[in-house]
């Protein structure tokens, strides 16, 4: 791979020796992809303190001599999102966000979608005034629908049964069934959650409606709950980790003991 620019959002910063960081970066262009900033530990000005996780860059990178790791050479921040990093409840859910990227995304392939939501998550979340978890209820619908992890919603998994013809208000779901599961079959396959057809109704729009309408949906303290229980189990099942940062995030909305 020769040198090219893109613009690109940090998942991971590590360091690496004294001196050097390596980054792990999702770029428009070419997805996933780690480089080298030399230097960058050592020299707070030698790229400006701009390498923080979930910044927003415009970056050149070199392929090095021996054909190893990519070498940061340029980085300009487009966006530093000093808002999210402000906040505590903000920086734990960009955090979040973040790391589960990291944790499906593999290197090689173009994921434009997936950019587009992440950054436009990170930016309404970076303006004052928004409420965090709608916010993080549209961003995993979308990520479970571009990862082909999406789940059933429309009829039960077992036998096919519609879930509009299903005569209950709230509506059993299995993370190992992948969706919804009708009373009937409900004792075959472990139905381990629940759901209110009208929380099942908001999900789908997170999905499928016009992203910028997105945070205009209203939900009810109880709909706003039951998704984020629901997602924040169905989505470490289905990538088959738990990100740490989910701990966190899940540790501090308890409060303090
Ligand atoms: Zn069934």
């Amino acid at each position: 791979m020769s040198g090219f620019s893109t613009t690109a959002i940090i998942l991971r910063r590590v360091e690496y020796g004294d001196y050097d960081f390596i980054l792990t970066l999702f770029s428009r262009d070419r997805g996933k992809i780690s480089a080298i900033a030399k230097s960058a530990q050592k020299s707070k000005r030698r790229f400006g303190g701009i390498l923080e996780l979930f910044s927003l860059l415009e970056i050149e990178v070199g392929s090095s001599r021996s054909g190893g790791l990519l070498i940061l050479k340029e980085a300009v921040s487009r966006n530093l999102f000093s808002n999210i990093r402000s906040d505590i409840k903000k920086t734990a859910y960009a955090c979040y966000w973040t790391e589960l990227i990291n944790l499906w995304l593999e290197e090689g392939n173009t994921h434009p979608a997936l950019y587009e939501v992440f950054g436009y998550v990170l930016e309404q979340l970076d303006r004052a005034g928004i409420d965090e978890e709608p916010l993080s209820i549209l961003f995993q619908m979308r990520f479970l629908s571009i990862a082909g992890l999406k789940p059933n919603f429309e009829s039960c998994a077992n036998c096919r049964r519609p879930t509009a013809d299903i005569d209950a208000s709230m509506v059993f779901l299995s993370l190992s069934a992948g969706g919804v599961i009708c009373p009937s079959c409900s004792g075959s396959r472990s139905a381990n959650m629940k759901l209110s057809k009208g929380t099942i109704k908001l999900l789908q729009w997170m999905d499928g409606g016009d992203i910028t309408k997105a945070g205009r949906i209203r939900f009810s303290a109880a709909e706003q709950k039951e998704s984020l229980l629901f997602l924040e189990s169905f989505i470490p099942y289905h990538i088959g980790r738990e990100p740490k940062s989910l701990k966190f995030l899940k540790n501090y909305r308890r409060g303090p003991l």
